[in-house]
């Protein structure tokens, strides 16, 4: 889907144009992937837009920098600040908003210490992700590994991580198929090319540990903590791949694809091929909170203070 653009980007502090966040090609990032980022959303509450899990994000995106060894000028709280400040600017809500930290202009080399830490914020208007027509989406397991251990942090959510994850995307694609689920170096079930994974396996809900190669998910956490809620009894445990096949239940977590149920694996029919009553009773909770239907009980909505919203030219979705 083509970004719509809004009037300010934040940068290293400071509101500039749209238009004028660019860089040049030499830039460390460019050559190199090294970047680090985040992908949050903004949602439309009846009481104005608020940010879900902001705290969280900001923490992650600087957990993803320490692990490259980059020093942020701005503290966890100040980003959050900025992210609201940005937001409440552009007055586009809902939204995606789009944290990200490189290396840019300054040296040649894979050495990255001499390159300068950029730090900008970018938000637009946004909608679903993953299509699905309320059933679920069909999915492959992909023939790409994910990141193995010890190669690639899969903690940190890197811009080079992306492309393994584009590879996995890609060949679902290619093959029809809506989205990939990644095996780990020892065939356990990782995650897809940009979600985590559930599945419901008599009664309980299973995903992988953070050891398979996944994303600490901030939805995975969420979707965890409402469970816990609703007394769903979990399981982290590793997830042979036949295990996708057999389960009652699956779906996909994720900033984008929120709660996505899963139809299908491989063409063989999750479950009844409808989305299941585990799947359901988790995202309905999740909209509910989410849109400010029920409370915020868990502290997840940072509200933005806004003056009037700018109306959108282009249908926001997927
Ligand atoms: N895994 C990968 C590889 C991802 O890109 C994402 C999206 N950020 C997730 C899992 C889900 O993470 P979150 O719920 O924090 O968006």
């Amino acid at each position: 889907m083509a970004i719509q653009k809004t009037a300010k980007i934040w940068h290293n502090g400071k509101l500039i144009n749209w238009d004028e966040a660019t860089l040049h090609v030499m830039s460390h990032v460019v050559h190199y992937g090294s970047s680090v980022f985040e992908g949050i959303r903004c949602y439309e509450l009846p009481t104005g837009p608020a940010i879900f899990r902001a705290t969280e994000h900001m923490q992650r995106l600087l957990d993803s920098a320490k692990v490259y060894r980059m020093d942020l000028p701005f503290t966890r709280d100040e980003m959050v600040r900025a992210m609201v400040e940005t937001v409440g600017r552009n007055g586009a809500w809902p939204c995606y908003i789009r944290p990200v930290v490189f290396r840019g202009y300054g040296d040649a080399g894979v050495n990255p210490l001499n390159c300068p830490i950029e730090v900008y914020i970018v938000n637009y208007p946004w909608g679903k992700y993953l299509s699905s027509d309320g059933d679920g989406v069909d999915v492959c397991v992909s023939s790409w590994t994910r990141l193995a251990p010890n190669t690639l942090p899969a903690m940190a959510k890197a811009g080079a991580n992306y492309m393994n994850s584009q590879l996995i995307k890609m060949e679902a694609l290619a093959n029809g198929y809506v989205e990939g689920i990644a095996l780990d170096k020892n065939g356990f079930v990782s995650e897809g090319s940009g979600e985590n994974i559930f599945l419901v396996h008599r009664d309980k809900l299973i995903t992988a540990p953070l050891g398979n190669s996944v994303l600490p998910g901030i939805t995975r956490d969420s979707v965890l903590q409402i469970a816990r809620d609703l007394n769903i009894p979990i399981i982290e445990q590793m997830i042979p791949r036949e295990m996708l096949y057999i389960a009652d239940e699956a779906f996909f977590t994720g900033t984008a694809a929120e709660v996505t149920p899963i139809r299908s694996v491989d063409k063989i029919k999750v479950g009844k091929a409808t989305m299941g009553p585990v799947t359901k009773a988790l995202q309905k909770e999740f909209y509910a909170i989410v849109h400010g239907e029920k409370s915020d009980r868990h502290g997840w909505l940072t509200p933005v203070p806004v003056g009037s919203k700018v109306s959108s030219k282009q249908p926001v979705g997927v």
